[in-house]
């Protein structure tokens, strides 16, 4: 069985400690228990998406105790500080321009340009948060396409033995996801209703916040708000299922297929681990996705386990 610890001293630190290791933890927020994993570490972000067993890259949020720590993550805007100092810590989630430098794994973020950020003010969650010091990528902890989990034991009901600790925190307060606001173009947009209601977001702006219809379709629909925003998509096109390089194409392979280190030929995992593939997929595809080529080859990719997720992300890159 999983090992569920109730919050002290003592279980905030192992729960850090396993986090730093690239462990998996879940843990409770005042929206619903949460998936954690060092958001910097593009192996255990790999390792959330596995656990869930999700068929596609979403983005994750990334939870920190304070605003301080979003200073080398995100680019502020006026709307952002506003919404901050006014709703966090709480249930609201920002959607903020991704900085160039962010020390985030692209898997959590999904190869976007934005980064979702959020404080939640449950005292458990802040004092892991505090206690690890690291950005902590935190997906809701069920497993895909089941409810969300309010309690620890609906934690290891959904996920098992694919969390490596749960820490026990009490029912979650508000017992819905957070509202996620994206506030990095010119008009602030709510991708997700949540635990903060449009009427709080126009009293605190000083205007309406719109809701597009799209966003109305519930948390895992296919309209919902990762799906709003256009995901990276390399300029070049890409060719699935390829043994090889033709005249002037990058290579990207996987296992046994394609050389490492050779000039436009990069390899997810010579080892042929799909969750070390994950983990470096945005990466490389950018890395290769250069004016020196004319496309990206991709070697075939077996469709189990994270297969089908990195499959899903590079059959959207190869059909524009
Ligand atoms: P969950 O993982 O269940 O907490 O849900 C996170 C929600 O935030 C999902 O609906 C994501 O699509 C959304 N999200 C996370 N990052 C971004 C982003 N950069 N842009 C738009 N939506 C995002
Ligand atoms: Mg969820």
């Amino acid at each position: 069985m999983t090992e569920i610890l109730s919050v002290d001293d003592a279980s905030i630190a192992r729960a850090a400690a396993l986090l730093r290791e690239g462990k998996l933890v879940a843990f409770p927020t005042e929206t619903v228990y949460g998936l954690g994993a060092d958001a910097t570490n593009g192996k255990a972000v790999a390792s959330i998406y596995e656990a869930k067993g999700r068929p596609s890259f979403n983005p994750l949020i990334i939870h920190v105790a304070e605003t301080g720590a979003l200073d080398t993550l995100i680019d502020w805007n006026d709307t952002a500080r506003v919404l901050a100092s006014a709703l966090w810590p709480g249930p609201m989630t920002l959607i903020l321009p991704r900085r160039k430098d962010a020390p985030v794994s692209l898997l959590a973020s999904a190869g976007l340009e934005t980064l979702a950020v959020r404080i939640p003010s449950h005292l458990d969650a802040l004092k892991l948060l505090r206690a690890v010091g690291l950005p902590i990528a935190a997906p809701s902890a069920n497993a895909s396409g089941k409810l969300s989990p309010t309690t620890a034991s609906h934690v290891a009901e959904s996920l098992g033995e694919a969390v490596d600790l749960i820490l026990e925190g009490g029912r979650s307060r508000i017992g819905v996801e957070s509202t996620v606001i994206d506030v990095s173009g010119p008009e602030p947009v709510i991708l997700r209703p949540g635990g903060i209601t449009q009427e709080q977001l126009a009293a605190i702006l000083g205007r309406n916040v719109a809701v597009p219809d799209a966003a109305m379709g519930g948390d895992d629909s296919p309209a919902s708000p990762g799906m709003l925003t256009s995901h990276y998509a390399p300029h070049l096109p890409v060719r699935l299922n390829a043994e090889a390089a033709e005249d002037n194409e990058a290579f990207l392979g996987f296992g046994s297929v394609a050389g490492v280190g050779e000039t436009g030929r990069l390899n997810l995992s010579p080892s042929g681990d799909l969750n070390e593939a994950a983990a470096n997929l945005f990466a490389m595809l950018r890395a290769l996705d250069s004016s020196a080529y004319v496309g990206i080859a991709v070697a075939v990719i077996p469709n189990i386990g994270l297969g089908a997720a990195i499959n899903d992300r590079l059959r959207r890159a190869a059909a524009r």
